[in-house]
């Protein structure tokens, strides 16, 4: 088929307008979102400008947007900081969580016997020994964690990261090896399933810590040693990369412990790790 210069004209022509009708869209699309105003979060209502308020997800640092009478009158979700919406119930103990954080919350004991005993199952596959002792598990609410905490550390303040804990009453050493007695983990029910499973997993690493390894080391070490166990956890379980990422971005001794135990794995194995542990000498 021939085709005359009339007919590419008018075809150059055509395509040439509809690019032009597409590129008019698009600018007209991003027109209309500048001119909308922001709604509401919970509620849905335009936000004047002067009563706009602004909160990040303590969990995914997304921001979200609210008028003044939400922001004033609703409560923050325990977990995420952001607000809940009205008609959710609180969890018994009171705490207030949002919808969001209520679809994946974990508050049967049994499920969280269900995640320990996985975090359990897994450490076969990386620490090179069976813990001994598998300490019971309690779930507990936030006052006894408040309660735990006051009794323990004092005047140190209550803080989100207070979600889960190991206790012992000593260690000791029995013929040259080291036992911890009355070993328990404690974690606070209603956490979401990915949280849960990094406490349960991080409490459990304290556990392993403390059956294995001489007393007296440093914060991070002790701390940094428990963020790397939920860590090896999450990796070997899958699925868990947020967790992750929000554990390797902490500037506490949590973060800086973890980082710390990663690059003498990255250098020297998990051999590497578990052998600076349990070294004497590391002391405070
Ligand atoms: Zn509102
Ligand atoms: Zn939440
Ligand atoms: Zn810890």
């Amino acid at each position: 088929m021939r085709i005359s210069q009339n007919e590419k004209l008018l075809a150059t022509l055509i395509l040439l307008s509809i690019f032009l009708i597409f590129l008019q869209s698009v600018s007209f699309k991003e027109y209309v979102s500048a001119q909308d105003s922001i709604k509401c979060y919970i509620c849905g209502k335009d936000i004047p400008p002067d009563k706009l308020h602004e909160l990040p997800s303590d969990i995914t640092g997304e921001r979200k947007f609210y008028c003044d009478n939400c922001f004033k009158t609703l409560p923050m979700c325990f977990f995420c900081g952001l607000l809940v919406k009205p008609g959710i119930l609180p969890l018994s103990d009171g705490r207030h969580i949002c919808a969001d954080c209520l679809k994946n919350a974990v508050i049967e004991y049994k499920d969280v016997k269900a995640i320990y005993d996985e975090v359990v199952a897994i450490s076969y596959r990386f620490l090179e020994r069976r813990i001994k002792f598998v300490p019971p598990l309690y779930i507990i609410n936030q006052k006894q964690y408040k309660e735990h905490k006051e009794r323990c550390s004092g005047s140190k303040p209550f803080t989100i990261f207070d979600l889960g804990y190991y206790n012992c009453d000593r260690q000791i050493y029995v013929n040259g090896i080291i036992e911890a007695r009355n070993p328990v983990i404690c974690v606070i029910y209603g956490l979401p399933k990915d949280e849960m499973f990094d406490v349960v997993a991080h409490e459990f690493g304290h556990a392993w810590y403390f059956e294995n390894c001489p007393p007296n080391q440093s914060e991070e070490i002790v701390e940094g040693f428990a963020q790397w166990v939920a860590y090896k956890e999450m990796i070997i379980k899958g699925d868990y990369n947020r967790e992750i990422n929000i554990q390797l971005k902490r500037d506490d001794v949590y973060g800086t412990g973890l980082r710390k135990f990663i690059s003498i794995e990255n250098s020297g194995g998990i051999s590497a790790v578990l052998k600076y542990v349990k070294a004497q000498g590391y002391t405070r």
